[in-house]
């Protein structure tokens, strides 16, 4: 079989690098295809997935590297990594942006979009690929109040497990694009082409950051959980728990970003009973996406070993607060980080008819990081103790921050999950791709 783009087995020569590029997190599994394909378009993706049926492998799939957990790396599969896949097109007529599935959020489509005064929820790192990123749903940029960024995919290319090239959109093959809003790693196509529905863009970003002790964690997550659901859905607001450079003392920092809501919508920030305790504030400054993407960069660089889990909370401050104060005021490493965001403006959304069907009201991340493996052991028991203690709480996970080789939660309602399962059956009988690796709860 031949390929225009590149093709390895195990054994040769730039296999190992080929096996392992673009993986962000520096902590690698040992896990490792048969062969590589690095695809040059769909014809090579399409060639790849009748060549892996002929050699009796599985399929798995890259598209920026990104998923914490390197799902990409598989066992007796052929991996196709879609990094070449990148291109970007805007038809001003229809407002629809055609992507490749390797587009990255802020390197890539942001700026380009911004070109044309417009804009997507793309993620908020700069390099998470549009593939990954949009299959799990999305928690892209303003999703507090605008949704899920897949909402907002009118239709996507799909090499379905039989090596035919096909569009699913809401008419057409609409079992796969139904199951493709969702459904993440445990997708059974391949996505080669997105068509994304555009919005106009932001005319202000204005944001207000309060930076407190530890010592008053509790009053402010108490206050946070109090104040949540009078914040207009227009502000990203979230509580984050991290090391400021140069410093050895973890810190809470409150974070409201306004798309368009201007500085009244950031008021209820100022209400914390012990503002007066702010280490820095910064109320109602503007700022632009190019300073956010910065930030996460900054926040997050590739390379480090980082393990990560997640979870959407239910309960009261009373029960709650004592298990996050722990997490957000001992913190493993100075690279580790905890986030506390509020989704509640999704409870009362109606949502499009998708394998994304839970509703987070309160969004619990940790991403948990060393330098190296020396930090490995510590990392990896901080993380199973704060889970243990915020898990009793759950209401169900967001895919893109978890990994159920180490911690199973629910990610669909049953109902999507049923549905998933008799999809899966129909499109992949012979079941080409491997689904999740671990075990979601049902
Ligand atoms: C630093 C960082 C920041 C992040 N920030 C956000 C954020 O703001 N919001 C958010 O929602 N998530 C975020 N994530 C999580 C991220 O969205 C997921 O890890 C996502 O899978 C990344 O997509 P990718 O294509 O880069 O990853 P990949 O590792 O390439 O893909 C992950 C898996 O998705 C499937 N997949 C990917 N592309 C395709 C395709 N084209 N066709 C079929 N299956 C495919 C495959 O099973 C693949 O193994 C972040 C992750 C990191 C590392």
């Amino acid at each position: 079989m031949s390929f225009t783009g590149a093709f390895w087995r195990s054994g040769d020569v730039g296999f190992s690098d080929a096996a392992l590029a673009n993986i962000f997190n520096g902590r690698r599994p040992s896990r490792r295809p048969a062969a590589v394909l690095r695809a040059a378009d769909a014809a090579d993706v399409a060639a790849g997935v009748k060549l892996a049926a002929a050699e009796g492998w599985k399929l798995s799939v890259r598209s920026g590297g990104h998923s914490w957990a390197a799902w990409s790396l598989r066992e007796d599969a052929l991996l196709i990594d879609l990094g070449a896949l990148n291109g970007m097109h805007y038809d001003a007529g229809t407002e629809i942006a055609t992507v490749g599935p390797a587009t990255r959020s802020g390197l890539d489509l942001d700026p380009f979009l911004a070109t044309h005064g417009r804009f997507f929820a793309v993620g908020h790192h700069p390099t998470v690929s549009m593939g990954g990123f949009l299959l799990q749903g999305g928690m892209g940029l303003g999703c507090r109040g605008g949704g899920w960024a897949v909402e907002s995919v009118e239709s996507m290319d799909v090499v379905t497990a039989s090596g035919e090239l096909v569009r699913c959109s809401e008419t057409e093959n609409a079992d796969l694009f139904w199951a493709a809003r969702g459904s993440g790693p445990g997708f059974f196509g391949v996505v080669t082409e997105l068509r994304l529905r555009t919005r106009p863009r932001h005319r202000s970003l204005i944001r207000s950051t309060y930076v407190y002790p530890a010592e008053v964690a509790s009053e402010v997550l108490t206050w946070f959980h109090s104040v949540r659901r009078d914040v207009d859905p227009s502000v990203s607001f979230l509580a984050i728990g991290a090391t400021p450079p140069g410093s050895d003392s973890p810190v809470v920092i409150i974070d409201g970003v306004s798309f368009d809501g201007g500085p009244s919508a950031l008021a209820p920030l100022e209400t914390c009973p012990v503002a007066g305790r702010a280490l820095k504030s910064t109320a109602a400054q503007p700022t632009d996406m190019s300073a956010l993407f910065a930030e996460q960069s900054a926040g997050s660089p590739a390379g480090l070993h980082y393990f990560v889990d997640n979870v959407y909370l239910v309960e009261e401050a009373s029960d709650l607060v004592p298990a996050l104060v722990a997490a957000f005021t001992d913190l493993p490493t100075p690279q580790s980080s905890v986030i506390l965001s509020d989704f509640s403006p999704q409870a009362s959304r109606a949502l499009p008819d998708m394998a994304v069907s839970l509703r987070p009201d309160l969004y619990f991340a940790a991403y948990v990081a060393g330098r190296g493996p020396a930090d490995d052991e510590k990392c990896r028991s901080w993380l199973d103790s704060a889970m243990n203690r915020l898990s009793a709480y759950s209401d169900g996970c967001y895919l893109g921050d978890s990994d159920f080789t180490v911690r199973p939660d629910r990610i669909l309602s049953a109902a999507a999950w049923s549905r998933l399962q008799r999809i899966r059956a129909f499109r992949d009988p012979e079941g080409r791709f491997p689904g999740y690796l671990g075990t979601p709860v049902q």
